[in-house]
């Protein structure tokens, strides 16, 4: 076989299809998030960064930064093995007890990121509980997917946010099987939220085991930053409570919360958790600082969500087409992946201003978009010149207007 030219053919495919990705190369300063320098084979410029995931910018907190410095001069730089094997710190587990006490749970088990930590736990379950049948939300992330296959287990697809859709699912499933409910809270491409109590009710009448995924959620929402769940006062109905570290936390990681008995599982049979190198001990440190400030201050969530309403705000007035959810996530609907691209292209070098297109198989054909994520730093300027620069590039690619309210 032709093995380079296969895979320089399966790159040139997407490459048509307008869903090839470019890197934005990117330097983050510190103190000047949102602003970013890109690298480019030309030189390099400044950028104002509106699709992070860093969501409160706690990536950049002087508590995180001063945490991971002095745990680095402390520890060192790795953790040097894994969980089992010499790699546990006294950070990782201090973190853990942060975490647990954030969900309201016994305990909770870190993992190297959020991909992992779904893949792995959701994984775990559906193959050690026997002839368990995993039931899975149709928007359901990439790595829950995942783990969800690589069990083996028997899975079902219940539609997205549908309560009804599960326990018509549930109802065909013999009372003595366990049973796992895998969601998510936010849903990070719509930006839509799951109605968590109706399918908590659902769970509990089956006698079904819940898995959320608060990735999307977790430092944003709910009093102490626990997400969702904690917003609505349902964490303790929830059997695993799963979220990454790497995004309104500001650092890196992922993790479960759940009983003492369920993580213990997890960690004892998990090769996910097993068998890699645990974190490094500043960025478990850099965390624990991160979740200690959101468990306390309410500026960060209610400047971004002042932010959020004003970004929306903007675009309706201009009539610029956003998905109506009720998360912090601005998914702008362009419907075409070539339009997509050329509209993030124009913005970054004509405004600096940089938004990722987000395109198959990310999301659907035909509901390609800009995913935009405004955060507490973004100033009063930097959505003015967002809107203004939006507005002239959606004339340019003769995209319809939602018809503005007088
Ligand atoms: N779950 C969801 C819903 C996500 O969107 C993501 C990342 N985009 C993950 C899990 C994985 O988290 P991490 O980036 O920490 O691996």
């Amino acid at each position: 076989m032709d093995y380079e030219g296969f895979f320089q053919s399966e790159i040139d495919t997407i490459r048509d299809e307008g869903r090839y990705r470019i890197f934005a190369e990117l330097e983050r300063h510190r103190g000047r998030f949102p602003h970013a320098t890109r690298y480019t084979e030309e030189g390099t410029d400044e950028v104002t960064v509106w699709c992070s995931n860093d969501y409160l910018g706690m990536g950049q907190h002087s508590d995180v930064l001063n945490a991971m410095h002095e745990t680095l001069d402390q520890c060192g730089a790795g953790a040097g093995g894994t969980r089992n094997i010499s790699g546990t710190n006294h950070h990782h587990v201090v973190l853990e007890a942060e975490l647990a006490d954030l969900h309201g749970k016994e305990a909770a088990l870190l993992f190297t990121s959020g991909y992992v930590s779904n893949w792995a736990a959701l994984g775990t379950l559906a193959a050690k509980l026997p002839n368990c049948v995993v039931l899975s939300d149709a928007g359901n992330h990439a790595s829950m997917i995942e783990g969800i296959r690589h069990s083996r287990a028997e899975c079902l697809k219940f539609k997205h946010n549908d309560p009804a859709d599960l326990d018509r699912l549930l109802a065909g499933i013999a009372p003595g099987r366990p049973k796992l409910v895998a969601f998510e809270s936010v849903y990070s491409m719509d930006g839509d939220i799951a109605p968590i109590a109706e399918i908590l009710d659902v769970c509990e009448k089956h006698g079904a085991m819940s898995y959320i995924d608060e990735v999307h959620a977790v430092g944003l929402y709910g009093p102490r930053g626990g997400g969702i769940a904690e917003r609505e006062g349902l964490m303790d109905r929830i059997t695993v409570i799963e979220g990454t570290l790497g995004k309104a936390i500001g650092v890196m990681g992922g993790y479960i919360a759940a009983s003492s008995a369920l993580c213990d599982f997890v960690r004892s049979f998990a090769s996910g958790f097993i068998f890699t190198t645990a974190l490094p001990p500043a960025l478990a440190a850099g965390a624990t600082a991160s979740l200690r400030h959101l468990k306390t201050s309410q500026m960060e969530r209610a400047r971004h969500q002042d932010r959020v309403a004003k970004v929306r705000r903007r675009l309706d007035l201009m009539g610029i087409t956003h998905l109506d959810n009720p998360s912090h996530i601005i998914p702008v609907m362009v419907g075409d992946p070539h339009k997509c691209k050329r509209i993030s292209d124009w913005l970054m070098d004509n405004h600096g201003i940089y938004v990722q297109p987000i395109n198959y198989p990310t999301v659907p054909k035909g509901t390609e978009r800009l995913r935009i994520t405004p955060s507490p730093v973004h100033t009063d300027g930097d959505i003015d010149k967002l809107i203004h620069a939006l507005s002239d590039i959606w004339s340019q690619c003769e995209l319809a207007r939602r018809a503005v309210a007088a």
